[in-house]
């Protein structure tokens, strides 16, 4: 008989994407020791998952996931299994050695959004106070940095939605611009259909006529890098309509005589010329937009990473903000945040210009009440250092060693092949992961870390709901939990206090370092966590019932008036030329998770999503003589992705597709560009030009 047959399943969460649908996980018996089963009761996702959380307990199996220390001694050789202790003896040397040498910003720290709130702010605090590396940043920044940027200059506060969830089927629109969460988080669809079963509509923007996008009353099309000039020109025609909220403007906003301004230079037939949306089709959107009596903008990715992603984002909430869309109930603008603590993790500290508490690192205030808590001299801390990409540029010029923890840049980094190089340059790499990653891979010394189930601590979701991860397993013997870590490394640096090793004494010390802060987490335990199914942040004292709806009375600038922003279209950093005819987006699949460093190691998930593809029009197909599943070659000016054609009409002619989940000869990310947002610093994922050559393989002799 099953011994564990009656044990009662723990109460968690999935460890992919930022929805943070609730799971059960019951011990058994066997290679993989938990079984996932549902949780109906937590009331995000009602027990439903989709297959990457269904079938994570896979990355659990021995066979999976590391279990040892590994170290090279000398690069060139091979990495062998070494005992923890010669393991963080040798980073600590090399960390040293390093800011000695070339000072203390030749150190670095590269961090992950799938980090629990407690690592993040405790890696933070390790950069900060151990190291005193300025040099530090997170792939968080890759995913939603301009939204938050954007939000943040509009509303004084950035939480992805400001809203939750359940308000979705309560508004009256919704339009979702460059998202699609019928593969990314399919239970998320739930709130799509429950909008619409009650009498709302949906407006998909996409350049693919998604599985999302199918399930739209009206899907707009526009070419890659254009949601800009489709956001003025909605804009345009609510103004020419008579469509604005002019007592709303007067009374809670601010600039919008100058974003009005903009907006009446993009005029509906330019903005079809530019975005290839036809008119009628954005006098559709702002009829179903303004006739319902609320509505809501959700973006995601798609006009988020661009190198005019913030401007993106603000040209849509400018809409909201004149219709009188915003800071009241179920209307609103919304960010669909991507990875599990994409919230979180830019909340806590491990982003080059915060510090907890959605605090500024450059401002005084916020330096002495942090440094307070960590009982250093507000002086010693670092100013900000570089956003993601260009610390990941610096690796081997003035960073020199670096630490990094759950992230996969070799990757999901744009321009990834000279990604690979810097990391091939630097004079030390460690990493804390999960499995072997391919940037793992490439380190000094690698070590294994536990991974979700196995460890306790919280998340914060795309609603801004702080949610308890809990340990229903213990680790395999000789993995040690990234808390741990830390806390070895901080004591052979002369830090024996500061780095508790328990979840809740670190969370403990990260809600006194937020309090008073924007992303104020003082009153949220876990306890309360436990008994509310997550509680929302803002949270100030323990008797504040936290804060699911946000700016309802203000916003949180200093005059409580949202600001409009007034922005103006721009192409995109790489326009398609003669030699590179085509726009490039890239993006995800059901049935794999980001750089699918644990979702390709679960035979379930490859055996529906084995490898990339990419995605053209037919006619395209035809003028070039690609065949279905013939191999052809994206070429961009910084190199070549190969992988099987997959032809369908769902596609603009003018475009091709790649999933950026795999590495090798497929990886989208070598040929992404790396092109900056001036603001958020978040690279041009979603447009770069190209051109498709059809490989022919030499006959075999
Ligand atoms: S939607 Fe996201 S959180 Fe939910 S099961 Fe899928 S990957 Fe996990």
């Amino acid at each position: 008989m099953d011994e564990t047959a009656a044990l009662p399943a723990i109460d968690t969460h999935c460890p992919y994407c930022s929805l943070q649908c609730g799971m059960g996980l019951r011990p058994v018996t066997g290679a993989v020791p938990v079984e996932v089963v549902e949780r109906p009761g937590f009331p995000v996702n009602l027990g439903a998952l989709c297959g990457k959380g269904a079938s994570a307990a896979a990355v659990l199996a021995p066979g999976a996931r590391l279990t040892t220390p590994l170290m090279r001694p000398h690069r060139g050789a091979p990495l062998a299994p070494v005992g923890w202790e010669a393991a963080l003896d040798r980073i600590a040397v090399e960390l040293s050695r390093t800011a000695e040498r070339h000072g203390r910003d030749a150190v670095g720290v590269f961090g992950g959004g799938g980090l629990t709130n407690e690592k993040a702010y405790l890696l933070g605090k390790f950069a900060r106070v151990v190291l005193r590396t300025s040099a530090i940043d997170y792939n968080g920044r890759f995913c939603m940095s301009s939204a938050a940027a954007a939000h943040s200059r509009a509303f004084g506060l950035d939480r992805g939605m400001p809203f939750p969830l359940e308000d979705i089927p309560r508004t009256g629109c919704v339009i979702l611009v460059g998202g699609n969460p019928a593969e990314t988080m399919p239970p998320f669809v739930r709130y799509l259909r429950e909008l619409r079963e009650n009498g709302g509509t949906l407006v998909v923007v996409d350049p693919r006529r998604t599985r999302t996008a199918e399930l739209a009353d009206l899907h707009l099309a526009p070419r890659p890098g254009t949601d800009l000039a489709l956001a003025l020109g909605l804009l345009h025609l609510v103004v020419a309509e008579g469509r604005t909220d002019e007592e709303f403007i007067a009374e809670r906003t601010t600039g919008w005589p100058e974003a009005r301004a903009a907006a009446m230079a993009h005029w509906p037939e330019l903005v079809e010329s530019i975005t290839g949306v036809p008119v009628p089709g954005l006098r559709e959107t702002v009829r179903l937009f303004c006739d319902a009596p609320a509505s809501m903008v959700l973006t995601a990715r798609g006009p988020e990473q661009q190198a005019k992603g913030t401007d993106t984002v603000s040209a849509w909430i400018n809409l909201c903000l004149a219709t009188g869309r915003a800071g009241r109930p179920y209307s609103g603008y919304g960010c669909l945040t991507g990875q599990g603590n994409g919230q979180g993790g830019r909340e806590h500290g491990q982003k080059a210009d915060q510090l907890p508490g959605y605090r500024r690192i450059d401002d005084p205030a916020a330096r002495r009440h942090v440094a307070a808590v960590w009982g250093v001299d507000p002086q010693s801390l670092p100013g900000p250092g570089r956003s993601a990409y260009e610390l990941l540029e610096s690796l081997g010029r003035e960073v020199r060693a670096l630490l990094l923890c759950g992230s996969n840049p070799v990757v999901s980094a744009p321009r990834a092949g000279h990604v690979a190089e810097r990391f091939a340059a630097l004079d030390f790499l460690a990493v804390s992961d999960v499995v072997l990653s391919e940037t793992a891979a490439t380190a000094d010394v690698v070590l294994p870390v536990t991974q979700w189930a196995e460890e306790t601590g919280t998340m914060t979701s795309l609603e801004g709901r702080v949610i308890l991860r809990r340990r229903a397993v213990a680790p395999p013997p000789g993995v040690r939990s990234d808390l741990e870590v830390l806390h070895a490394l901080a004591a052979r640096l002369g830090h024996g206090e500061g780095f508790p090793v328990e979840p809740e004494k670190a969370f403990d010390e990260l809600r006194r370092a937020s309090a008073g802060g924007p992303a104020d987490y003082a009153g949220i335990s876990y306890e309360r966590i436990a008994a509310e199914d997550g509680v929302f942040w803002p949270c100030p004292s323990a008797g504040h019932p936290g804060t699911p709806r946000l700016f309802l009375d203000r916003f949180a600038t200093p005059d409580g008036r949202a600001r409009f922003v007034p922005v103006q279209h721009r192409p995109a950093a790489e326009e398609p030329d003669r030699e590179y005819p085509l726009r490039l987006t890239t993006g995800r699949v059901l049935s794999q998770y980001q750089s699918g460093a644990q979702t390709r190691r679960v035979d379930a998930l490859n055996s529906a999503a084995p490898g990339p593809y990419v995605e053209l029009h037919p006619r395209l197909a035809e003028r070039l003589g690609v065949a279905e599943g013939a191999e052809v070659a994206v070429v961009s000016r910084r190199g070549r992705a190969v992988a099987p054609a997959r032809v369908t009409d769902a596609i603009r002619p003018d475009t091709v597709f790649m999933p950026f989940h795999w590495a090798g000869a497929g990886r989208a990310n070598t040929v992404t560009n790396p092109a900056l947002d001036p603001v958020s610093r978040m690279p041009e994922f979603k447009v770069c030009a190209v051109r498709l050559e059809p490989v022919v393989r030499a006959p075999a002799p």
